[in-house]
């Protein structure tokens, strides 16, 4: 609703925080924009209560973008308050929605993100995703000279400069619990179960929801995986053992996640007489309340982007090192691969 020419009389009045003590403002940001951008991932919202509630504490206004950059693009922008973050910390999915946009991809697009901000007076943002929505972040800094700071929120755990991202360990429990379910029932049959579960091109939720799980086999996107021997060894599991057996498959992996696998067991006549199925968990890994460990996280490092951006820190992801937040540039973090334990893979052929 229009008012003086600002969508809403520019950013709302910011209510002082009576349980954090006000941070020493070193930074000229008079109004923060946060936004939640990718795929959605449990956590984001403990995030963001923390990010705005900082940002109240130190007397900034606050102004939440819907749908990521398609929201910064058309300008849908909401005034935030400390009422607007109440009663979320324990909820999945993103109060601002999420979105993926193609229009940011453009510098048009992004000059038309550039100007909502300016219209409605940003100076400062907190961006919540993963990958691409800091390459995008990036782009707004170095074209536009808005400050910006990161937040790692996608299930997937493939970004570096932290050792766990918001959504990971929540997703990790919700795969473990359905491993847990398909083992009873494929116990009770003796069942080849392949289970494919998220990750993208990375491996980090199969590899440890296989260990936690206690799968028998586990294919990540980071090792090679050749048909031939992954059929010698389902064959050698299920005929030594006389049970049920179960397969991780991340869904990066080379041979066409379980699906894949199943079509190829399935066309050789050696494993005729193999009961199999395949199970794609998919969006539930997604949703759900948040693990204790992602609300946390989440929190420790909303405060913390909000707090680098005010120490005149710009273009950087806040992390989680060793037990400490870090700050890593977003160049480093969007061009680097983050490495799976080597170690833990190691430990998988002891195990199973
Ligand atoms: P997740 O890892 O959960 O998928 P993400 O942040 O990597 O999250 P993407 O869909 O890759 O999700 O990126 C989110 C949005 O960021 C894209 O829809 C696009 O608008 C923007 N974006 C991605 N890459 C670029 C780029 N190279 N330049 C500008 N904007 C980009």
């Amino acid at each position: 609703f229009p008012r003086n020419g600002r969508p809403f009389g520019g950013c709302p009045s910011a209510i002082g925080n009576l349980e954090l003590d006000p941070l020493p403002l070193m930074h000229d940001i008079q109004c923060l924009g946060v936004y939640t951008s990718g795929g959605d991932a449990p956590g984001m919202n403990a995030c963001l209560r923390a990010t705005v509630r900082t940002a109240l504490a130190n007397d900034l206004e606050v102004v939440g973008i819907r749908r990521g950059y398609e929201g910064m693009i058309d300008g849908d922008f909401v005034e935030m308050d400390r009422r607007s973050v109440s009663n979320i910390v324990q909820t999945g999915g993103t109060i601002l929605k999420s979105a993926r946009s193609t229009d940011f991809l453009t510098e048009e697009g992004r000059t038309r993100a550039a100007d909502n901000l300016e219209r409605y007076d940003v100076d400062g943002l907190i961006a919540i995703g993963g990958d691409g929505t800091f390459r995008g972040a990036s782009k707004l800094n170095d074209e536009h000279g808005i400050p910006v700071v990161g937040c790692p929120g996608t299930i997937d755990n493939d970004l570096f400069g932290t050792d766990t991202t918001i959504g990971y360990d929540t997703a990790l429990n919700t795969a473990i619990e359905n491993i847990d379910r398909i083992r009873d029932t494929a116990d009770a049959h003796n069942r080849l179960f392949l289970i494919e579960v998220m990750g993208r091109d990375a491996g980090f939720i199969a590899l440890n929801c296989g260990i936690g799980g206690g799968a028998e086999l586990i294919l990540i996107p980071e090792t090679i995986t050749e048909m031939d021997m992954i059929k010698e060894r389902i064959f050698s599991l299920m005929s030594a053992q006389r049970r049920s057996t179960i397969v991780v498959v991340a869904e990066g992996d080379e041979l066409g996640g379980a699906r894949g696998i199943e079509q190829a067991l399935r066309e050789d006549p050696t494993f005729e007489d193999i009961d199999l199925r395949s199970t794609i968990l998919g969006h539930i890994q997604r949703g759900g309340a948040p693990t204790a460990g992602d609300r946390v996280l989440a929190s420790r490092l909303g405060v913390a982007a909000v707090e680098a951006l005010l120490d005149g820190h710009t273009d950087v992801m806040v992390g989680f090192v060793n037990g400490e937040t870090k700050l890593t540039p977003l160049r480093n973090v969007y061009s680097r691969k983050k490495s799976i334990d080597y170690d833990l893979l190691k430990l998988t052929q002891i195990l199973s």
